[in-house]
């Protein structure tokens, strides 16, 4: 049983001499007698940015726990039940949720997994879209946003899992929507893929709150912050009276010794600006209305989705650690197996 190990808690930025691959592993294929689980096969694994912050010594008032050095990986994905004592889950069967970076797991605590029911999208839409990344962005952008009609939105890290989810849903209500990504690869995506009105390379910005006034000269109505840092500095000098800043990352900060100031919080008052930090698991009560919701509008065309697939287990690190260089293009997911 291959598997990606944690060599040890990590500060600063992650890098693949973090992890090692473990060739040796192994795993009986059947559920330990006496005991309720299931053993399963790992067919896609996805990397997300919370995960750098897992491999920290968990901080005072860390929300997520450490991994553990020396154990592998744990992370979402989609696995086939190969074995199970569990009467919810039979053999054959594909399920989505919190599993182990190795090819084989045997999985004791099953009350975040859930099955893959719709099987005419990908399954690994159900690490994007239709998962955690999915409920995210409609969360985020319908609960804390409070959105309207004709509202100017700018959305940081748009090409990613989250934020071309987020852009998207803005365009289908009817808002002038802007993106800012890391490469120009990324801002044809934005422009021509997903339908923003307008998106920017950030790093060809030497000077933030021009661009912003630029693309903006009627300033920001709502900002998805996917990343904090001197984005969102330049962002609050920007927003409009009664603005929204819906906080869902801030990607440019996690793996920073000392993280940046932000300078311009005073327009919180003066503008009355509603700023929340929120976290996608206090919203799992609307993933039956957010999945039906995004199925529709997959069937109808209404909504696209990109994935950057990398195939090989041994791959994950290299791939996780992409996320913090930008070199994901659209949802970051590792195909182990096939079927
Ligand atoms: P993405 O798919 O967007 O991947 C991360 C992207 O972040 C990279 O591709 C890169 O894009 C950008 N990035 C990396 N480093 C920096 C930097 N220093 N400055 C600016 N941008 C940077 O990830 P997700 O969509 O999965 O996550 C987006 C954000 O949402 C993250 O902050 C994540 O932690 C947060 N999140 C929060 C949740 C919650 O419950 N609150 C749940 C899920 C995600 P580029 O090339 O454009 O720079």
């Amino acid at each position: 049983n291959k598997q990606v190990i944690l060599k040890d808690y990590v500060s600063g930025f992650p890098k693949e001499s973090d992890f090692y691959i473990n060739t040796n592993g192994t795993i009986k294929l059947k559920v330990p007698e006496g005991s309720i689980g299931i053993v399963v096969k790992n067919l896609y694994l996805s990397c997300d940015p919370y995960m750098s912050n897992r491999m920290k010594k968990a901080a005072a008032g860390s929300y997520i726990e450490s991994f553990k050095p020396g154990s592998p990986i744990s992370g979402y994905g989609v696995a086939k039940v190969l074995d199970s004592t569990h009467p919810d889950f039979k053999k054959g069967d594909l399920f989505w949720g919190r599993t182990g970076w190795e090819e084989y797991s045997l999985l004791t605590d099953l009350v975040l997994l859930n099955k893959v029911l719709h099987t005419d999208v990908p399954p690994t839409y159900y690490m994007g879209i239709l998962g955690m990344p999915g409920l995210t962005a409609y969360a985020g952008f319908y609960e804390v946003c409070s959105p309207m009609k004709g509202e100017y939105v700018f959305i940081s890290a748009a090409s990613g899992a989250v934020g071309q989810i987020v852009g998207q849903f803005a365009k289908l209500l009817g808002c002038y929507v802007v993106g800012s990504a890391g490469s120009k690869e990324k801002v044809d995506l934005l422009k021509n893929k997903f339908g923003f009105n307008e998106a920017f390379n950030y790093k060809e910005e030497p000077d933030l709150d021009a661009a912003l006034k630029r693309y903006f000269p009627e300033g920001i109505d709502i900002y998805f912050d996917n990343v904090g840092g001197k984005m969102l500095d330049a962002v609050l000098l920007n927003m409009r009276v009664h603005g929204r800043i819906a906080v869902c990352g801030m990607i440019s900060q996690y793996n920073l010794h000392n993280p940046e100031g932000v300078h311009n919080l005073m327009h919180l008052i003066s503008k009355r600006i509603h700023m929340e930090g929120f976290l996608v698991f206090d919203y799992y009560h609307l993933y039956p209305k957010f999945v039906e919701q995004v199925l529709s509008y997959i069937a109808e065309g209404k909504i696209v989705y990109v994935e950057d697939i990398v195939e090989g287990l041994e791959n994950c690190p290299a791939a996780l650690i992409g996320l913090f260089t930008g070199r994901n293009v659209g949802k970051q997911i590792v195909l182990v197996a096939r079927e």
